[in-house]
């Protein structure tokens, strides 16, 4: 198909046949996804097709499609899967496909210019300030992944406290910055830290209540011993789904202690955060609307493709001074393709970046924010509805409240650990359902987080009976050392 230098189709006929023969495949694929295992693992010889030597010459689009579906399609994560649940994950949708091939297509570079993307990410940025009730000049940024947004706030955070001074000079030996989260807070925090050279011990981790939320006072206790010992308390971390428990920090509380303190308070919203979209929901959030900085990612209960994280802060210009350049040839123009003032690459650390607003853009489009905070609702109604199947079967207990749609649970007894870890290997091998093994108390326990917009209750149903059988096949295979 590829002549000489030229990489456009010679017959794009032919090409268009292929094309919609690929996509067509791919919506039977995601159409039928019920009908096959959760997951299976790669074996060697599929493994091995990826392990050939650089191609020199190439060869048609046809092999590697078929290449695709014989060893990719197959093999992949499963999240597409109803009855994926180990993780939070997000099931995407065929519209976000559609997009996102249409972005693909266009191939747009949504750094910075004048041109229409750079237009559909501010229109992203303007509904996200009216779902969390942000101010007019706050800004938005699409960036991979809610680690990185999480990051950035970090930094911009410093920068607010710091000024100019550290952009230049770097942060002074005088000042010995201090955070402060939870313990349930999310690793990529404590990371945080550590690349913004600030160090994780510095991050104050206080302790959480039995349902999974911070507790403020030990917070407060915190800052004020930091603040006796000399040291400089910068960042408030509240999270809103735990990534164990899926628990809410009370925003409101931190809020106020971040005013009291005069430091800022940034929000790690990675999938709860867009429960805003759910009015039965929302009330959970109060106090999101007072927060400096909010990171969360729509390709989570937002059901966008991968990668769609997202971080909003309320002072956009304050964002802005952490990161814009000078470069020459990132000047603007007062008309022509170079205008416009303010550009995305302006707001964070990536110059060129992709067109991730398009696939946004169209799911919100065509679901509403109103279905797809449905869906949301409806994943916590599931978990509560596992939950619920499970304690009556009598063989798992809970092991901890279900706030939003995370459900956490084991064998009952004690040792229960590695019985835990044995049922969900047994479960990921049958390829019946996905959960995942955490770390509760000390303790392997079992993890179900309900994302997927296909999950039914009749899912969960099936998923609780193989969880059920599990225990059953690894109890009997235990019974001997019992
Ligand atoms: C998923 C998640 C993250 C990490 O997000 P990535 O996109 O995987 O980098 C951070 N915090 C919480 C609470 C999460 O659920």
């Amino acid at each position: 198909m590829i002549c000489g230098s030229r990489l456009d189709p010679a017959d794009w006929e032919a090409f268009r046949a292929e094309a919609h023969g690929a996509l067509d495949r791919m919506i039977d694929h995601i159409s039928t996804v019920r009908d096959r295992p959760v997951w299976k693992v790669a074996p060697p010889e599929i493994r091995a097709r990826f392990m050939s030597d650089l191609p020199g010459e190439g060869s048609s689009l046809a092999e590697a499609l078929d290449i695709f579906e014989t060893a990719i399609k197959p093999y992949a994560t499963g999240n597409l899967h109803p009855t994926f649940m180990g993780w939070v994950h997000g099931a995407g949708t065929p519209v976000g496909m559609v997009a996102e091939m249409l972005a693909a297509g266009l191939n747009a570079n949504c750094g910075g210019r004048d041109h229409i993307g750079v237009e559909v990410e501010r229109q992203i940025t303007r509904w996200m300030r009216q779902a969390f009730g942000f101010p007019e000049d706050a800004a938005g940024l699409f960036v991979t992944g809610t680690s990185i947004a999480n990051f950035l706030a970090l930094l911009i955070a410093r920068y607010a406290l710091l000024g100019d001074g550290l952009r230049r000079s770097g942060q002074p030996a005088s000042v010995a910055l201090r955070a402060y989260a939870s313990e349930a807070a999310h690793g990529c925090i404590a990371r945080a830290m550590e690349m913004a050279g600030l160090g994780s011990d510095n991050l104050r981790r206080a302790p959480c209540g039995p349902d999974g939320a911070v507790r403020v006072e030990a917070l407060r206790a915190m800052i004020a011993a930091d603040r006796a010992r000399g040291a400089t308390p910068f960042l408030l971390v509240g999270s809103v789904g735990t990534v164990n428990l899926g628990a809410v920090d009370p925003l409101d509380e931190l809020a106020d202690l971040a005013a009291e303190e005069g430091i800022w308070f940034h929000v790690d919203g990675a999938f709860g955060a867009l429960a805003a979209f759910s009015p039965r929901l929302a009330p959970l959030l109060k106090g999101l609307e007072r927060a400096d900085s909010v990171a969360f990612d729509f390709r989570k209960w937002g059901q966008v493709p991968y990668a769609a994280g997202f971080l909003l802060t309320r002072d956009g210009d304050v964002q802005r001074r952490a990161f814009m350049g000078a470069d020459s040839y990132l000047t603007r123009a007062a008309r022509g393709l170079a205008a416009g003032e303010a550009w995305p690459c302006d707001y964070g650390p990536d110059l060129s970046r992709g067109f991730q607003a398009l696939k946004t853009w169209f799911t919100i489009k065509v679901f509403g924010a109103d279905a797809l905070g449905r869906c949301i609702e409806e994943s916590c109604d599931l978990a509560r509805y596992l939950a619920r199947r499970l304690t009556q079967g009598g063989l798992f207990e809970v092991k901890a409240p279900v706030t939003l749609n995370i459900v956490c649970f084991g064998v009952r007894g004690r040792e229960a650990g590695p019985r835990n870890r044995a049922i969900v290997e047994y479960v990921h091998a049958s390829g019946a359902a996905a959960p995942s093994v955490t770390i509760l108390d000390g303790e392997a326990v079992i993890r179900c987080a309900i994302v997927n917009h296909r999950t039914r209750r009749e899912d969960i149903d099936a998923v609780a009976a193989a969880l059920e059988g599990a225990a059953r096949t690894v109890a009997a295979e235990n019974a001997p050392l019992a």
